[in-house]
């Protein structure tokens, strides 16, 4: 039985509750309900034991809607043990569970009569099972979650004052491991209104953060647990590398501690929690960047979310260029592409092109391609031609082409190229140039084999070099003893691939080279190789002791070949650089030529496939501020030649004339310049002007010789006319003669000897000079054109070079007589007034000049034998040397009569002097010596016989007012053959 009071303590308890609703909070966003007591408006139905104990009641909310309470109030019987037991809760993810409990308790002071009996606690309890487990109620399988005690209680008086003392109280269970569980509620003699009971758990709801979603985590099993949970980027984001997004989870249904975050992708960028589109005409090339661009010059883009934008068209992207770079094109044709040849290198030049195509990697490469002449079609050159520095990424605006083939007809093109070129496919834009390349001596002879050696001997073969680059003509093998301190060469030539060197010592060690000569000149030597001699076999030595017939029949062959070769090696001497046809006549079919050790012998620069080697072979290279030019003393014909100071290092300074090559100057200019050193270099003779260097690295390209003060021979015995002793003038023509003796000795033929040609030093010292090409002559204002072809300075020219340009040491020895003439007769000009034409035939016909006013007949007799028309009959320069040393020796054979050359006129030697015997007067004598301009000087002064104009004397002459001392000389001289044919006719004398 319920004690009365019970039902109004419900009503009571109801009115609390509703209070209590009134001030309710809202419901935790953390917090997932599994049960919520209030919320069910429908009948609980819980399970009670014993069914007296716990009551389910209802009961209204203050908006009046109905709530289910469970009550007990048996505080006045002891023992009670009532019991309630919820539903099955299905625990879902939750670990950790939350209990809520709201709840009223009667104050057992306030209850009269109960003591002893009344309690103001409960217990709670749960049990954990996988599903629901039934009606029946075992207290053993429940585990106590603890005793609940009100904070407050209220009493009798609380009822009447409306004063309503609700507790809640919230207990945590867990972790749990089962599907779900029981909640029950012991109550032991208390009088309880159970308002309601909330069971939850907490979770952190999904959130996104750092564009990274969190998806919603339940809470960690304890209360200090964090529960660490990956992030996934929203749409169009990535995450950030090596930097995923993480967040964590507290306990309390928290995100803590963010880690890491997502980006938008390219394309895309942020815009709050998601990633949006670039628009149109915007870029953005990386997840890394923040902001869309907008498109770079020469792109667009017509679509959103680009991560780059598209050239325009004609415009390229390099692939090493940034999406943030603009879009360039290709470099337009390098301009001003000009080029130089020589012989088979080609070097290009040219200035950057004009558009770079907005890049500043522009480079440079070359195609090279060789042409057939005709049709015209053209190959890639292919890999054996050589490019300074390279063919393409050139950086530079110049290359240079080596190896190219000789008389070959090439097309280089240069284009200019940029990191987009290869992409384009518009049109390649070049600077193209079409060459034909000069001759080029052939290339290095390098497989030589030992094919047999010997005590005295050894014989070679090679291979053809591999660029021929003509036809070989011969081949040069250089040898000289490996250990011989002074390294004299010697050479032999052979026109096959193989040659035997005999005449070698026994037992010694000599080093060989081989070169090949064709059209172009000789090409470099190949590698040295080296071999030693066998040793002397004494049987041999004995056999020839034992036979002496032997010894002498092999001196007498060996003493016979040298011979020959020395008659043939003076013959094939050469002059010019050019490789005239001419030149290769008759005897330099001989194709064995020794060399003994020590004769020097001229070389042609021309042979030189690369003539500045020539010249740096033969000259010095002087730095040009070792050179002080002061003035301008003569033209040449390259350029001024001046006079001034050359100091060398460690060296007294001397005085110098220095030839200019003139600028503007051609390769070929250059060259021929040039020439003229290579040649002087070769040679050192005190009657040979000597070169001192030449500067070929700065500008002007200079050639330096020692400086001669007294210039050219011809003007200064014009200007100091009659000054001179025989003596001295025969000194001068010594020295001529012993250059020239020289020059023939190496080789060298000179072509063009005349005195202006000669040049004179501050003591008398005469020295040949004037080394150049044969067009060096075609230069001489003297030399005309002749019947035969080239240019020849006619009068002083052997009759056989003039027709048919046989020039050897013999015809230099015409030329020889000529400046015997010249120097004797002080710079007349050799036949005077005579045409050309007139001199080669009178020289046809047997005329030859007359001794000169003083000459010496000796003198005169050596000029006639120089111009003997058999060029075998004339002396060699080394008999003319001798000769005049032998008359300086003795004077008296240099004295003449006075006005006269004592030595009779051989008719044969004067064939053109008119015959005075058919000459009537003075008028007919000078028409026929073409003086007849004088006619009237003369008349007027009397001499009116042939007679007594042969007493004329230079001075009568003079005082008739004839001033040119070309006429003088021409009177005079035809006077004196006149008293001499007197004297010859009459036998009688003349008194000057
Ligand atoms: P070339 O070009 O050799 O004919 O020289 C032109 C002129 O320069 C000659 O006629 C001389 O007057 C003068 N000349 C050339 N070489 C020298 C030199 N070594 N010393 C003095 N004058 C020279």
């Amino acid at each position: 039985m319920l004690p009365a009071s019970i039902p109004r303590l419900w009503m009571t308890l109801c009115l609390h509750l509703c209070c209590c609703v009134d001030r309710g909070e809202a419901q935790n966003a953390k917090e997932v309900i599994l049960l919520d007591s209030k919320a069910q408006q429908t009948e609980l139905e819980w399970i009670s034991y014993p069914p007296n104990g716990w009551e389910e009641i209802s009961g209204l909310d203050e908006n009046y809607t109905p709530i289910r309470t469970y009550q007990v109030c048996q505080v006045m019987e002891p023992n009670r043990n009532n019991w309630l037991r919820t539903n099955w809760i299905d625990k879902g993810n939750a670990q950790r569970i939350f209990v809520e409990l709201k709840f009223t308790l009667r104050d057992c002071n306030s209850l009269p009569g109960v003591v002893g009996t009344c309690k103001e606690t409960f217990n709670l309890y749960y049990q954990e099972t996988d599903s629901e487990v039934g009606r029946s109620l075992r207290e053993n399988q429940y585990v106590k979650i603890d005793t609940i005690a009100a904070d407050e209680s209220f009493t009798q008086g609380d009822l009447g004052e409306r004063k309503m003392k609700l507790n809640t109280e919230v207990r945590i269970i867990g972790p749990l491991s089962r599907r779900g569980f029981y909640l029950a509620f012991q109550d032991v003699g208390a009088c309880i209104a159970l308002v309601s009971v909330k069971v939850y758990y907490k979770k952190c709801w999904s959130i996104i953060e750092n564009l990274a979603t969190f998806p919603d985590t339940v809470t960690g099993s304890e209360f200090s647990s964090l529960v660490e949970v990956e992030g996934t980027c929203v749409r169009d984001a990535e995450e950030e590398a090596d930097n995923s997004p993480k967040m964590h989870c507290s306990a309390e249904g928290e995100w803590l501690v963010p880690i890491g975050k997502c980006i938008c992708k390219a394309g895309f960028h942020q815009k709050g929690d998601a990633c949006e589109p670039c628009g149109r005409g915007f870029y953005k090339s990386s997840s890394q960047d923040l902001q869309c661009s907008r498109c770079p010059a020469h792109s667009y883009n017509d679509r959103e979310g680009s991560w780059r934008c598209d050239c325009d068209d004609g415009y390229y992207r390099a692939p090493s260029d940034p999406p943030s770079a603009a879009c360039t094109r290709p470099p337009s044709a390098p301009q001003n592409l000009v080029y130089n040849i020589n012989q088979t290198t080609v070097s290009l030049e040219w200035s950057p092109p004009a558009d770079t195509g907005g890049r500043n990697d522009v480079s440079y490469r070359v195609i090279c391609r060789r042409c057939s002449w005709e049709p015209e079609e053209c190959v890639p050159c292919g890999p054996n031609v050589g490019f300074s520095p390279t063919q393409s990424g050139l950086v530079d605006t110049y290359v240079a082409i080596v190896d190219l083939l000789a008389h070959a007809n090439y097309t280089f093109e240069v284009e200019a190229v940029n990191g987009v070129s290869d992409l384009s496919r518009t049109q390649r834009l070049f600077a193209a140039v079409s060459i034909a390349t000069g001759q080029a001596a052939p290339s290095q002879v390098s497989e030589v084999i030992k094919e047999k050696v010997q005590q005295r001997s050894i014989q070679l073969s090679w291979q053809e070099p591999q660029q021929p680059n003509g036809v070989i003509t011969e081949y040069e093998i250089k040898y000289y003893e490996k250990d011989q301190k002074d390294r004299i060469y010697s050479t032999v030539r052979s026109k096959s691939t193989s040659a035997t060197v005999s005449n070698l010592k026994p037992s010694t060690a000599y080093v060989f080279q081989i070169r090949a000569f064709t059209e172009a000149g000789f090409g470099t030597y190949g590698p040295r190789l080296e071999i030693t001699t066998m040793e002397e076999a004494t049987a041999a030595i004995v056999s020839s002791e034992q036979n002496p017939v032997i010894i002498i029949a092999v001196v007498a062959v060996a003493g016979t070949i040298i011979l020959v070769f020395m008659v043939f090696g003076f013959i094939i001497g050469r002059r010019h650089c050019g490789y005239s046809k001419a030149d290769q006549e008759g005897d330099e079919e001989l194709y064995f030529q020794f060399k003994f050790p020590g004769t020097k012998t001229y070389i042609d620069p021309e042979t030189y496939e690369d003539p500045n080697r020539a010249v740096h072979q033969f000259a010095k290279e002087l730095d040009a501020s070792c050179i002080k030019i002061e003035r301008v003393i003569g033209a040449g014909e390259f350029g001024e030649v001046c006079s001034g100071r050359l100091k060398l290092p460690g060296k007294r300074d001397v005085s110098a004339a220095i030839k200019t090559l003139k600028v503007g100057y051609t390769e070929k200019q250059r060259r021929d310049f040039l020439c003229e050193a290579s040649i002087m270099g070769q040679f050192d003779h005190p009657n040979v002007v000597h070169l001192e260097g030449v500067v070929t690295r700065g500008k002007p390209v200079m050639i330096v010789i020692e400086y001669m003060e007294n210039g050219s021979l011809d003007s200064f015995l014009r200007k100091h006319d009659g000054q001179f002793t025989v003596i001295q003038l025969v000194g001068m023509l010594r020295g001529i003669a012993a250059g020239m003796r020289y020059l023939s000795d190496m080789g060298y033929v000179h072509r063009d000897l005349a005195a202006r040609n000669i040049l004179v030093n501050s003591n008398l010292v005469c020295k040949v000079s004037d080394f150049g090409l044969s067009r060096v002559i075609d230069d001489d204002p003297e030399a005309v054109y002749t019947t035969t072809g080239g240019k020849i300075p006619v009068r002083w020219t052997a009759p056989e070079a003039i027709q048919y340009r046989k020039f050897t040491s013999a015809s230099d020895v015409w030329s020889y007589g000529v400046v015997m003439w010249e120097v004797m007769s002080y710079g007349e000009r050799p036949y005077w007034d005579m045409s050309n034409q007139d001199v080669i035939k009178a020289i046809e016909e047997g005329y030859r000049l007359p001794a000169p006013m003083d000459c010496p007949p000796g003198l005169h007799q050596l000029m006639l034998d120089c111009w003997q028309k058999d060029r075998a009959e004339r002396p060699k320069f080394d008999q003319i040397v001798g000769i005049l040393d032998k008359m300086i020796r003795n004077p008296n054979t240099l004295k003449t009569p006075v006005g006269t050359c004592t030595r009779p006129i051989s008719p044969l030697l004067d064939q053109s002097t008119p015959d005075f015997s058919a000459l009537c007067s003075v008028g007919e004598w000078l028409d026929a010596i073409k003086m007849e301009r004088y006619r009237d000087s003369f008349a007027a002064a009397g001499y009116a016989s042939l007679d007594s104009v042969a007493r004329m004397s230079i001075e009568d002459v003079m005082s008739l007012g004839i001033t040119l001392v070309g006429h003088q000389k021409k009177i005079m001289s035809s006077i004196q053959t006149m008293r001499a044919q007197m004297l010859h006719l009459h036998g009688t004398g003349v008194q000057v």
